[in-house]
Formats: C-alpha cells, sequence, structure tokens
C-alpha cells in the first residue's frame, strides 16, 4: 500500500490546474493500444476518449505513467551499496513480470493512494488520490505497488514523519521491499539523461525523503544529529562530538529551517527556497509550503521572515505567524510577541509542556496555542525569562538535550532546562546563528 497523511499529500501534490478536453491532450494511440494489449484495465470496454484525453482523470494519469515506465531506459546502476539494483536497465518489464490487471476502486480509504491486496497479486489498485502525482512519482507509485506482489508488507514506522503508524515504512533498505525498490527508482532517475533537471532533482530528494522517513533501520549508517548554522553561512553536521562540513553554498542571511530530515535554506533576496540533498548543488524544496514562501509571500514579508517551523507548517514574523490549516489553507495570526527570534519544538522537556515555542530578543519564552486558530483570540502564553537567556531548543538528539544561547555557542541541557546550560567543549568558541535536528552520513554524498 503507498499512504501519504493528509498534510503530506499538501506538501508534496501540485495545484490541479483545470485542463480544456482537446486532441491535442490525447496520449498517443500507438502508445495507448501498446498498454492496452499488455495490461488489463478494468472498465476498459466503457471507456470514453475522454478517459485517454483528458489529462484530470486518473485513467489518463495511470496510462501517461504506465507509457513513461515503459520507454524508459534506465542505467544499470552498480552501486549495491546504495539500492537493491532489482530494476535493471528496464523497469516495464519488471512491471509486467508482477501486474497484469489495473484497477480503480471507487472506495479506497481515506489517505490511501493506491494499494495490491496479496489474495490477488497480480492486480494494483489505483486510488482516485494518486491523481494529482506528477508522472516520475506516479510511476513511483506503480513500481512500489509492483513489489507487493512479491509478497513484501510493510511494518510501523519507528522514526519520521509516520512515527507509530502502523504499515506506514520498511524495516531496513537490504530487505529491498517497497519503499526500498521506490529509492532505487528515484536515485536511478536522479541520475538519467533521459529526464529532464526538474524530474531529476524532483527524483533525488524524493529517494533522500524516502530514505531518512520509511526506513526503520537507518541505512548507510545515517546518524542523527545537529545542522549547525554558522554566521558566515557555513553549514556543518554535530554528532554529539565530531563536526564536519555539510556545505558552505549557503548565503549567511538565510533562514535554516529542517524539513522532514534534511536542512532547508530560504534567501529572501535570492528568493529561492533550497534543500540539502547530500549533493554539492542545493536543489529548490518541493511543495506547497515551499511555494508559498518563494510565491506567495510579498518581497517585504519575505525580507521579514524570521524562522520556519516545517513539523507545524509555520513561518514566523516579527508581528505575525502565518500558519496552513488542515484545509491546506495559509492564515495570518498577530503573535503580540515583542521582538520574536525563533520558535523550539518542545515534546517532553520539563517543566515545559509539549507544543511550539517562541522565544524572543530579551531571553522570554512564549507558548503558542495547541489549535492555532486560538491565536485570534488569545495571545501565546508568556512561560519563563531564564537567567541564561536561549534562543533555541532541540531535544533528544543522541539522548541530549541541545540548546542556542543568546551568545551563538551550543550548550548542553539538563532536565532543569534554561538555568544551567552546559557549554559543548568540541564547539568551544564557534557562534551560530541557528540549529535544527537533521540526518546525516558521510556515505550519502555518494548518492
Ligand atoms: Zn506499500
Amino acid at each position: 500500500m503507498r499512504a501519504l497523511l493528509f498534510s503530506l499529500v499538501l506538501i508534496f501534490g501540485g495545484v490541479s490546474q483545470s485542463t480544456a478536453v482537446t486532441r491535442e491532450n490525447c496520449l498517443p494511440a500507438q502508445e495507448v493500444t501498446r498498454i492496452l494489449s499488455e495490461l488489463n484495465f478494468d472498465g476498459a470496454n466503457r471507456w470514453s476518449t475522454d478517459e485517454v484525453c483528458n489529462p484530470e482523470k486518473l485513467t489518463y494519469k495511470t496510462i501517461q505513467a504506465l507509457i513513461f515506465i515503459k520507454n524508459l531506459e534506465l542505467s544499470e546502476g552498480s552501486n549495491s551499496q546504495l539500492y537493491p539494483n532489482l530494476l535493471g536497465k528496464n523497469p516495464w518489464k519488471f512491471f509486467t513480470s508482477r501486474i497484469n490487471e489495473i484497477k480503480f476502486p471507487k472506495n479506497c480509504q481515506a489517505g490511501v493512494l493506491a494499494y495490491v491486496n496479496l489474495l490477488e497479486k497480480n492486480t494494483a489498485h489505483i486510488c482516485q488520490q494518486l491523481v494529482n502525482s506528477e508522472v516520475s512519482s506516479f510511476a513511483a507509485t506503480l513500481l512500489h505497488e509492483a513489489r507487493h506482489a512479491d509478497g513484501f508488507s510493510h511494518v510501523m514506522c519507528t522514526h519520521g514523519d509516520l512515527a507509530g503508524t502502523i504499515g506506514g515504512c520498511d524495516l531496513k533498505l537490504e530487505e529491498a521491499g517497497s519503499y526500498g525498490l521506490e529509492i532505487e527508482w528515484g536515485l536511478k532517475l536522479a541520475k538519467s539523461d533521459k529526464v529532464g533537471k526538474i524530474v531529476r532533482d524532483q527524483s533525488r530528494s524524493s529517494s533522500v525523503y524516502l530514505m531518512l522517513n520509511r526506513i526503520n533501520e537507518y541505512p548507510l549508517e545515517i546518524q542523527e544529529g545537529l545542522a549547525l548554522q554558522a554566521l558566515n553561512g557555513e553549514i556543518t553536521f554535530f554528532d554529539g562530538q565530531n563536526q564536519s562540513l555539510i556545505t558552505a553554498a549557503v548565503s549567511p542571511e538565510s533562514v535554516l529551517s529542517d524539513r522532514l530530515g534534511t536542512p532547508v535554506f530560504f534567501d529572501a533576496r535570492a528568493n529561492t527556497f533550497l534543500g540539502y540533498y547530500f549533493s554539492t548543488e542545493l536543489l529548490s524544496a518541493p511543495g506547497l509550503f515551499a511555494n508559498y514562501l518563494t510565491s506567495s509571500l510579498a518581497p517585504s514579508e519575505k525580507e521579514a521572515l524570521l524562522d520556519i517551523n516545517y513539523e507545524k507548517l509555520l513561518f514566523l514574523f516579527k508581528d505575525k505567524i502565518i500558519y496552513m490549516n488542515d484545509a491546506g489553507q495559509f492564515i495570518e495570526a498577530r503573535h503580540g510577541i515583542n521582538q520574536p527570534l525563533l520558535f523550539s519544538m518542545i515534546r517532553s522537556l520539563p517543566p515545559l509542556k509539549a507544543g511550539v515555542y517562541v522565544t524572543a530578543e530579551d531571553g522570554s519564552i512564549y507558548r503558542l496555542p495547541d489549535n492555532l486558530n486560538d491565536l485570534a483570540k488569545k495571545q501565546p502564553e508568556f512561560v519563563s525569562k531564564p537567567q541564561n537567556p536561549l534562543t533555541k531548543i532541540i531535544q533528544g538528539v543522541h539522548k541530549s538535550n541541545y540548546a542556542l544561547s543568546r551568545d551563538g555557542s551550543l550548550t548542553t541541557l539538563s532536565d532543569r532546562w534554561g538555568y544551567a546550560p552546559v557549554p559543548v567543549d568540541a564547539l568551544h568558541g564557534q557562534s551560530f546563528k541557528n540549529i535544527t535536528p537533521t540526518l546525516w552520513s558521510p556515505l550519502l554524498e555518494g548518492l
């Protein structure tokens, strides 16, 4: 099964635009005939031309993705450490040797994009929600389902954006389950000269996302740690003991955040929102939330942006917060905090309650209401003003709680946070602008 939470669909999905049904939009007749001769489509005998000429139809998108798979020759790819190498050169052969029938069920569970029923394992069920996927990620989902035909299923996620979700993850990359296969597909596309740069970049970032969020046992020596943003713009990785350079390609003015396991950077002057996906070139961060930042905010708002919280989909400004509600709408609310600096996410650090906090220039800490719609009628709750002012708290990295002090130094915190920060000796003398949790391994740079 390939499922996405609602909010993730919003983050990843594009905005569907209404497209007129014209003859030019029809999929090539010869290609469609070939696909229909190799796979059985439930209900195809009742199809009108609309099914293959209207890009908003699920049938159209499915056949388009199948044509994409069929015509794509991949490079062989010998780096078996990075992926299982099941697709070989010919992903179509992989698909058709496992799937011979496509059905379009009317009643899919909420959030399910596609599934294979193990009693009927050569049939792929494609759900309406998949209609918004780009062709290469639609194809990725088809191949993911084909791997289920080999008997692979999923387990509960132990970390990542679906932590605790039953049937959301694979155990490890080496078992080469459905997500392992999708990672192989994405990494091969990322290196393919048969597709454009946009598809290559999206495939790379999506494979990295899957590797960090859909595989329980981190592959390739991936470790949890902190991304540290130095005043000169350099981003380093700190694992609790050692510091390694991640990238020096980030403008010092950029706002640092973390998106689903990787650091992202918003540069107001260049109007770019880039992510680090283990290559020397930073790539555009995908999704609606990222698009909003670069396309919908006024230039003066971009300049005034202080911090981004991807987990709760929040933007922090001097005088307001913009957040994305459950319906995917962006809402503005005044926060009334004097000179805010950065967000902190607190999960279980006594005496603080779980929630999203904002620190201010004078060290005051405020807690945002659990339901951000309440910001319209009530101000954030003032919590405390510690003697040693902190600007950001990061919890639970290598069982330590880290904080950025007002003077820019990194400290660890005991449970009685804020009263006795202990400087991190390994980083003595260094000052940072922001810190964020991240996942990294030097081996990933070879992706
Ligand atoms: Zn699956």
